[in-house]
Parts: C-alpha cells; structure tokens; sequence
C-alpha cells in the first residue's frame, strides 16, 4: 500500500512521521495512507518557498502567465486521470468530477491574464510636473489549506492567482482524499514553475498551526467548515497575516406558488443530491411557500425515486457515496434528529444498499418535511444528500428564515415574478444569489464568497478579489525637478 507523502522544492518527500488512512467511500476499503507533515517538514516547504520567492517575485507577469497557459493544457490532456482519482477518494461520479475540473481550469485561465490583471492604476500630474501610480506587488509565501470536497477544483481557486501574481505557495490539501491535488501541483511544476514556488505538505492541525504561526507566511486562504474558519481566521490575524477563511453553508431556495413546479423539482433536485449534498453550494433548505409545498411535496417524492446512488466509477449513478464512515453516521443522525423533533421523513435515505458495495458511505436522496427553524436539522450543516422543506406563509417570512440563519453562503428563489426576484435579489442577507438558478455559483471573472458567518474575513476567493487578496498596493509619487532649479522648503502641508 503507497504513503502519499509531499512536494517540497519540485521533489517529491517522502513522509517519515504520522499517517493516516484513506479510503475509497465507493467500497468502504482502504485505498492508500497518507503522510501528517510535522513542524519541521512544514518549515521546509516554507523555506522553499520563501528561497524561491525573490527571482519569481522578479519574473515578468507575462512569463509567469505562459506557466498558466502551459498548465491549462496539461489538465486538459490529463482530464481522465484527474477524475478517476477525485472519485477514488472522494466519491463523486465522473460527470461530476468533470465539472469540478472545469471550474478549477475556469480559474487557470483567469490566471493567464495576469499581466492585465496587475496593470495598476495611474495619474499624470497629480500635482505641478508630478506624477502618481499605484501598484499591487505580491506578499510573499502564500499558504492554503482546503476541504475534502472540492480535492482538485478549491486549490485551484487559490495558487494560480496567487503565483501569477508573484506569490510562492505552501498548499496543505484536504487529509482526507490529497492525490489529486498532488497529482496536480507536479503538473504545474511540469508546466514550468521553478522548483519552490509550489509546494505540497500534506498533513492535519499541526500542519495547518505551523503555517499559521510560521512568520515567513504572509496570507492564509482557508475553506472548510465554520469553526474551524473561525479558528485559522483568530489565529492568522492575530500573528499579523491577511487570512479569507471561507466556511458552512445552509442554502435556502425559496419556492413561490407562481415557480414552474416541474422545473422546480428537476433543479431542487440536482441542487440538493448532487455529490452527495457535500457542497458549500448545495440547496440544502427549500422554503415552500403559500400552497407551493403540496405540489413540491408530491413531485420531489415521484422524482427521487428516479435518483440513482452508487459507486463513482459507474458514470449512470447521479451520486456517490459520502465521505467517510463517520460522515456517514453523522448524517444519518441528523435524520434521526429530525424524526425526534417531529419532523416528517417522506423520503428516507438511511439504510440505502448499493448492491455489490455493501461497505460503502452511502446515504440515499432523503426529502424532510414540516421542518421548523428550531430543530438541529434546520440549524446545523448536514452535509449531506438530505433536503428540508419548511413551509412559510409569505416571502417575507421566506426571506426572515433565510437573513436569521447564521450561515449567508447561497441562495435561490423559484419564480416567474420579475418584481419578486429583483427584491429578493436586492435585500437578501447572502452573499451569492441565483434567480432560477439553484447553485448560483459565480464564474472565475467574478469572486465566490458567502456573507455572515460563511466567510471570515474582506475578500472573496478567486477572481477580481483574488488579485486584491494576493497583492499589496503600493502608491509611488513621483517628480523630476529641473536641475540647477533651487526650490525653498516648503512648511505647509502639500495640496
Ligand atoms: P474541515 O473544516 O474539516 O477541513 C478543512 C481543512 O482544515 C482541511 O485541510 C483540514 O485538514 C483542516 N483542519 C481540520 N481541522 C482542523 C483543525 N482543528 N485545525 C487546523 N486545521 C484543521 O472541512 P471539510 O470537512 O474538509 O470540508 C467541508 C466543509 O467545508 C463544509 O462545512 C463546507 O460547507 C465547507 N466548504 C466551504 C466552501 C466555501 O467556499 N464556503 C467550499 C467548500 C467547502
């Protein structure tokens, strides 16, 4: 059985220390282990960085970003084989996988216009014969640290942009399911990024604290869950670090009597089951309101028995398994919570077999009705293949719902009501927003980030945020006097 162990200076490091297993969810079985990074691999792959920072620092933009333009080609033609090890540790069905690449490419593109991207801003004669510019010059060593359920698509997010703009970057990917973020990383450094300016430790909280309390690292990006965004956001700002910690999720869509019903319920329904549920973008909540919640009701039922859950490798299965065993349980502990509370089970996916795969994670499509905002299903991320339906008599109360949860991630509203979805649109407390658009999921030209309690911190990850986040400005004044000119001092404060 194979350690995964780390990429430290463009080599590949064997770990030497703790492990931990990992399995294939699709089977139950164990595929592999992986090295826990201790303080002193971690201070390598910081030192690496940092030793490879000046001359990237130095590089012209315009050759950094032909780095991307060869990287984007190399996922492409290594598309297959990216998948199929996404789905061996996480679970997700190819066609899933292969949007999730997609999106992670989307933002290796957006990286290639970085010598566009970092053009700066300037003002001729700001005063008499002088002139003023602002530039945005990388920090540093850059570090991420990213969740289990976006392996290859989340890292993409952060080092494209981060090294196009000059960075050197430490990545600490999900312990859970790390291969193909290190499969990954070595086909950026195949692309040409010199040795130290990517590099991966794989690891767990003593991985992370090292990066967090390691002064030579600048930046932190986070995502993953909310406590623990919390956590690295107290923890980075308070050792003098930019930090964008990006966390939960409880998405709401709210369903209005006039929403084309059908519609509803195929868009609810890939929203809501779609890899298990395991995303922070997931419609986890549908909010029925007036009579919208029979029909929903009734229609969801005959749809889910369409849905089909099974192993990753058999590309007709709509979704996977999740996680891990524990996930597993816990997920099905939140429908038992929600049966005790008084909750109806209308669909129930505890218990679910897969033939053939009887060890495997799975949960099937679960659909809850009468749920109240009291009851820990409501309040808490399951994270999992479960909708909540919750019936509301307004969309004022539908929108009350939705601004009171500590979580403003995502959310929808299902109508054929213009005036409705521009008010929704415009005074709901979320950070992104779809009008019949369920994962309303933004494209790398824009930035992706969650209000409340979903995002700690001022900038959103990826596009135009992402150059802001990754850069510092700089704002140079300029003037050449005449030579042989004697000017006096001048004691009042310049205007
Ligand atoms: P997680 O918080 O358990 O782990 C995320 C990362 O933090 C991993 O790399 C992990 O090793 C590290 N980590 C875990 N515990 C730690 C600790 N005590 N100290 C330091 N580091 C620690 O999250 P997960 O289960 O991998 O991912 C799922 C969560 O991520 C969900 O809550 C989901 O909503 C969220 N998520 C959010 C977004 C977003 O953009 N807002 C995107 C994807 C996932």
């Amino acid at each position: 059985m194979t350690t995964l162990g780390h990429l430290i200076n463009g080599t590949r490091v064997d770990g030497n220390g703790r492990t931990q297993d990992i399995f294939n969810p699709s089977t139950g079985e164990v595929a592999g282990q992986v090295s826990l990074a201790s303080q002193a691999t971690v201070e390598q792959a910081i030192a690496a960085a940092e030793a490879a920072y000046p001359a990237w620092r130095d590089t012209p933009p315009a050759k950094r970003a032909r780095v991307m333009y060869r990287f984007k080609a190399l996922l492409e033609q290594h598309a297959d084989e990216i998948c199929r090890l996404i789905g061996q540790e996480h679970g997700k069905i190819v066609h899933d996988a292969q949007g999730e690449l997609a999106r992670g490419i989307e933002n290796v593109e957006y990286a290639c216009g970085a010598p566009e991207l970092l053009k700066g801003e300037h003002s001729r004669n700001t005063g008499p014969g002088i002139d003023s510019w602002s530039e945005f010059q990388p920090l540093g060593v850059v570090a991420g640290i990213t969740p289990f359920n976006f392996p290859a698509m989340v890292p993409l997010w952060m080092y494209p942009m981060a090294i196009a703009c000059g960075n050197t970057f430490v990545l600490k990917p999900s312990e859970r399911d790390p291969t193909s973020a290190l499969f990954i990383a070595e086909l950026a450094l195949e692309a040409g990024l010199p040795a130290g300016v990517l590099n991966v430790v794989n690891g767990d909280k003593e991985a992370v604290d090292t990066l967090l309390d390691d002064e030579r690292v600048k930046a932190v990006s986070f995502v993953g869950s909310t406590p623990i965004a919390e956590t690295i956001y107290s923890r980075a700002s308070a050792n003098g670090k930019r930090c964008q910690a990006l966390g939960g999720a409880k998405n709401h869509a709210i369903v209005m009597p006039d929403a084309d019903m059908d519609n509803v319920v195929s868009s609810l329904t890939g929203a809501a089951f779609g890899s298990s549920g395991e995303r922070c973008m997931a419609l986890s909540v549908a909010v029925a309101v007036g009579d919208a919640a029979d029909a929903l009701i009734a229609k969801m039922q005959e749809q889910m028995k369409t849905l089909k859950v099974g192993p990753f490798f058999e590309a007709s299965n709509d979704f996977g398994p999740v996680i891990t065993k524990a996930h597993q349980e816990k997920v099905c502990g939140y429908i038992d919570s929600a049966e005790r509370e008084g909750a109806e089970i209308v669909v129930d996916g505890r218990g679910v077999q897969v033939p053939g795969h009887e060890q495997g994670f799975y949960v099937g499509g679960t659909l809850i009705d009468r749920v109240t905002p009291d009851m820990t299903c409501y309040l808490e991320e399951i994270f999992g293949p479960v909708l909540l339906v919750v019936r509301a008599d307004s969309m004022q109360e539908a929108m009350g719902l939705i601004d009171d949860h500590e979580y403003g991630n995502g959310t929808c509203i299902y109508t054929r009501d213009g005036e409705a979805a521009r008010y929704f649109s415009d005074h709901i407390q979320v950070g992104m927003v779809g009008v019949n658009v369920p994962l309303p999921v933004p494209v790398s030209y824009h930035s992706f980030g969650g209000w409340k309690r979903s995002l700690f911190g001022d900038l959103s990850a990826y596009g135009p945020d992402a150059v802001r986040f990754y850069t510092k400005r700089k704002t140079i004044t300029q003037r050449w006097p005449s030579a042989g000119v004697r000017e006096g001092a001048q004691f009042s404060f310049p205007s």
